[in-house]
């Protein structure tokens, strides 16, 4: 049976996490599962009562436990303890996860816990690595730039990758020695919860990670304005960025990290290697069911190879198959929710409407759960639905060039500059498209990340401000102040 598991028999930590302890509250929000559609509970939401409660458990755990002012070797170790024991229990996480989310359980424990595990290592060793430096000043003065941690820091986190997003905010902001008070997404929140859980059986401080659950408008809009949270770190849609952006302004002034929604392109040139080129292509809209920020929705290949490519995409759309995200060998995820998945259907029929083609797909799979079949559409112009909204579904769109300028302009967004992929086997073409193409993520040849962690990611343009990952995502999670010594 391996990692394949009843869904009816998992027990999921319902409720806040606060100050170490989990706080049973009254459901409000119905939770489906997405594999199937079956009501398994109901979300509570918090209120400004309960984010303060959160708010007030981190303070103390910083002040008791002097945290962000302790030999930072100590942090760094006391992370690893967590992360060990992340992945000695990387099955019961694993399946808390499959259950609720799009995430299949075979992709979960190889995939995203052991990158999120390798990725909160990475940023536990920069405690002790990266810090406060003396300046240029004159012989009669010292100047040094002091590092430190903001104090609170307010993480919101989407649904599509709940434990990696849980672990892109959780890790930079607590090696930095900030606490943190985490708002998972309504619709996937235990994972994080569980997570939380075991960061205190490992030994960190209780009220060190706090986890809040809730919906946005109350309970997101409670915690980026409470002011004692001293810096807030949002992924999720560009709209509810720009909601952060206006409540923090009317609330009061905090630094923010804002990771946003994409609609990435990626340029095949006929020189490329178009096998290689339509398995990643085929791979980027289907995995995670195109749930992804960074998902490479709009194709544009260049004319002469047009047919050969998308002849190529279209068997490997077509071979995906669905399943439950409780079983191992399931690789086609479900949409998260019916509505989602309606979404998805009302750009693709707008699409079509206003003169796309559909070339596979178009429609709910037969079987239960959210399913929706990778589509292919063709014929669009840079005003089609499918080419301006941010469908978040397996909707892959084609369009042709003859020249580089052509490319170039095709794959410019007017909204979003998350990511972008090029295939070529043109050195010159590659340094050329990665300085023009505007987005924050450039893969050549390739279209996913790897486990360099080390590599920052963030979007230019409504994608987003700062990043996740790399080094700038340690530094922005500590403030720097300047000292000026008269000797
Ligand atoms: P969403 O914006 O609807 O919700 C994300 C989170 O924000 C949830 O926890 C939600 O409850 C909360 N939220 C919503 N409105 C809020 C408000 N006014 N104030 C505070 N919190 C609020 O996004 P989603 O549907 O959960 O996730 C999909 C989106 O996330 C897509 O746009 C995707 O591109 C984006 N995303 C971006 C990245 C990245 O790294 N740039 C990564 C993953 C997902």
């Amino acid at each position: 049976m391996g990692l394949s598991f009843d869904p009816d028999t998992v027990s999921l930590p319902i409720g806040h996490f606060i100050g170490g302890e989990l706080i049973a509250a009254e459901g409000a929000i119905e939770m489906r599962r997405p594999s199937d559609g079956k009501a398994y509970a109901a979300c509570p939401v918090a209120g400004v009562d309960m984010i303060g409660r959160a708010v007030e458990s981190a303070k103390a755990a910083l002040k008791s436990s002097n945290w962000g002012g302790v030999r930072p070797r100590e942090r760094t170790k006391a992370l690893q303890a967590w992360v060990d024991l992340i992945e000695a229990e990387a099955e019961t996480l694993a399946k808390i996860e499959a259950l609720c989310s799009t995430r299949p359980v075979g992709q979960l424990v190889v995939g995203d816990i052991a990158i999120t595990a390798e990725q909160i290592r990475f940023f536990a060793e920069f405690a002790d690595k990266e810090g406060s430096e003396l300046v240029p000043t004159a012989d009669a003065t010292l100047g040094m730039i002091m590092s430190e941690p903001y104090g609170v820091v307010g993480a919101i986190t989407p649904w599509n990758f709940p434990i990696s997003m849980a672990g892109w905010k959780l890790g930079p902001a607590l090696a930095a020695g900030n606490a943190v008070v985490l708002k998972p997404s309504e619709m996937t929140p235990f994972s994080a919860v569980y997570m939380a859980q075991l960061a205190v059986k490992a030994g960190l401080p209780a009220g060190l990670i706090n986890v809040v659950l809730g919906d946005g408008p109350t309970t997101g809009t409670a915690l980026t304005g409470h002011a004692e949270i001293a810096k807030v770190s949002f992924t999720g849609s560009t709209r509810a960025g720009s909601a952060i952006m206006e409540n923090v302004a009317r609330t009061g002034v905090k630094p923010m990290t804002l990771e946003l929604g994409g609609k990435s392109p990626q340029v095949v040139f006929a020189d490329a290697d178009l096998e290689k080129a339509a398995t990643a292509i085929a791979g980027s809209v289907t995995f995670n069911a195109g749930q992804a920020c960074v998902a490479g929705t709009r194709l544009i290949v260049e004319r002469s190879v047009a047919d050969r490519l998308t002849a190529a995409i279209l068997d490997k759309m077509k071979a995906v198959r669905p399943g439950a995200t409780w079983n191992e060998a399931t690789q086609y995820s479900p949409i998260i929710s019916e509505r989602q998945r309606a979404r998805v259907d009302s750009i693709v029929r707008a699409s079509i409407a206003t003169g796309g083609e559909c070339l596979t797909g178009g429609g709910a799979m037969d079987s239960p759960g959210y399913f929706y079949e990778p589509t292919l559409i063709a014929n669009v112009d840079q005003a089609n639905p499918a080419i301006v909204e941010e469908i978040f579904g397996p909707v892959l769109t084609i369009q042709t060039f003859e020249t580089e300028e052509e490319a170039l302009a095709l794959s410019s967004h007017p909204t979003y500059g998350l990511a972008s992929g090029l295939f070529t086997s043109d050195l010159s073409r590659t340094i050329r498209f990665a300085r023009k193409l505007e987005a924050g993520t450039v893969w050549i040849n390739r279209y996913s990340r790897s486990r360099d962690h080390i590599l920052p990611t963030g979007g230019y343009k409504r994608s987003g401000i700062g990043k996740d990952l790399g080094r700038e995502a340690y530094l922005a999670n500590r403030r720097t102040k300047s000292v000026l010594i008269s000797l």
